[in-house]
């Protein structure tokens, strides 16, 4: 419960912080949990708990929360030179090397690279970048945009235009010419009878439909995360990428893998694309790029889109666009030594991303446990990170009630227990850092099933 007494750290965080994506009466009876620090896995709050955080932070702390040759890296370009721009033709050392090192880990040759500082403005830019190439190739109609219906992609006006999130509603968007398709999940969106193959299929031809009804000609690119992530982490049904990949590409409109949660190693791959077997004609990076030690985003463009922005550029001699911090040179140097923790292994240490393969089958295991529970509907997920959707019914799949709250309720429990996970829709998501060890994820699988057997107790 909540100290109530003015001075408390709950009461200083509710008196002048404004909450984003909180559920407030929840935070207004339970109280904030302000945390000061990390220890591996685990975070340590005001009045010395700890958690497990099973969400890596946001997805992003990968490495988890005091990783030393991360803080050491930040500290010595910090004191070697500690902020820098990539405006006017400069660009920190630091900057040039992170562009060649993800040019190199691309799934394509020749890649280029611009920095932000988040993955929405990444979203943002790589749009205004389409934009731009539309109207310097004769064809300022080209402005549309495919997602699909559960997709988050942020929160800028152009990135929450993208998310298929009911909730965007509230803000007056998505801006016209913002198009939503049929989230992939076969569980929830197959119709009676489908098979997978079938539903797949279908996705397919309503692809091909909405470019048709729309006219090729207004259609600027599709992007997608390969594993949905905020979404529900939703894998694509079985063949998505294979069946939509060809069809794009008759219709001219580029793939975009928005890789903010999946690139870097999340699935055991570097890519999310390399996982579910397709190539993007561009990457949106974020979160692990910087194992979550430093705010950065990149929009790395393969070698068709990298040669014909440019060429739209010479003509006018200037892309007039950037952040002051882009390219930022202590965020590089971060996220060269993050990269090299998590894909090469540092100072001794295996890669971090041995131990998310290694780890795999064990999560998944633990998944498959839990999701013998008769009020859970299904599991789903890619490597390290993973969905158990709370179901009122097994065989019909029907949700609780939505007053019930079930699956807040069964992260309020885990908090309690000393575990965060996060709800999201009726499902409860872990993503785990890819430090994670056995004793943990025992750890996290314990907690996590007295959770649900408490909540649902409670609320079948
Ligand atoms: N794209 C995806 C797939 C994401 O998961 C997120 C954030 O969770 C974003 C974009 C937005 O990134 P940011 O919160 O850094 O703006």
């Amino acid at each position: 419960m909540p100290e109530d007494h003015a001075n408390s750290w709950e009461a200083r965080a509710a008196a002048h912080s404004f909450y984003g994506f909180t559920d407030l009466p929840s935070v207004r009876e339970r109280g904030t949990v302000v945390v000061t620090h990390g220890e591996g896995a685990y975070v340590v709050d005001t009045h010395g708990r700890r958690y497990l955080d099973a969400n890596s932070g946001l997805w992003n702390m990968v490495a988890g929360f005091d990783h030393p040759g991360l803080a050491a890296a930040a500290k010595a370009q910090y004191d070697r030179f500690p902020g820098y721009h990539a405006f006017f033709g400069r660009m920190s050392d630091q900057t040039v090397m992170l562009s060649e090192r993800l040019a190199a880990l691309a799934p394509f040759n020749d890649a280029k690279v611009f920095y932000t500082n988040s993955g929405s403005e990444a979203n943002d830019t790589l749009v205004k970048m389409l934009w731009f190439l539309a109207r310097a190739e004769g064809q300022p109609a080209r402005r549309k945009i495919l997602t699909r219906k559960n997709a988050y992609h942020g929160v800028t006006a152009v990135s929450a235009s993208m998310t298929g999130k009911p909730y965007n509603e509230v803000f007056g968007l998505p801006l016209d010419g913002f198009i939503h398709l049929t989230c992939p999940h076969y569980w929830r969106e197959g119709r009676p009878g489908e098979s997978e193959a079938q539903f797949t299929r279908r996705l397919a031809e309503e692809l091909d439909e909405v470019i048709t009804r729309e006219g090729p000609e207004t259609i600027a690119a599709f992007v997608a995360e390969p594993v949905m992530g905020a979404g529900g982490v939703i894998p694509p049904s079985e063949g998505y990428f294979q069946a939509i990949q060809p069809i794009l590409k008759r219709h001219g409109i580029p793939l975009v893998s928005d890789e903010v949660i999946c690139g870097f190693g999340r699935t055991g791959e570097v890519w999310g694309a390399d996982a579910l077997g397709f190539t993007p004609d561009a990457i949106i990076a974020s979160k692990a790029l910087t194992a979550g030690y430093f705010p950065m985003g990149a929009v790395i463009l393969g070698p068709e889109l990298a040669d014909r922005l440019q060429v739209a550029v010479d003509a006018i001699e200037e892309f007039p666009h950037g952040f002051t911090a882009s390219g930022h040179p202590v965020g590089c140097a971060v996220a060269l030594k993050a990269i090299e923790v998590i894909l090469d292994g540092a100072d001794g240490a295996a890669p971090l991303i041995d131990n998310v393969r290694r780890m795999t089958p064990v999560f998944e295991a633990g998944m498959a446990r839990l999701a013998q529970h008769p009020h859970i509907g299904e599991w789903r997920g890619r490597g390290l990170m993973g969905a158990l959707e709370a179901v009122a019914d097994k065989d019909s799949g029907t949700p609780f009630a939505g007053h019930l709250s079930v699956s807040e309720r069964i992260a309020n429990t885990c908090t309690d227990l000393g575990l965060i996970c996060r709800p999201l829709g009726q499902a409860v998501v872990l993503c785990p850092p890819f430090i994670l060890d056995d004793g943990q994820m025992d750890e996290m699988f314990g907690k996590l099933e007295t959770a649900l057997e408490r909540v649902f107790a409670e609320v079948a």
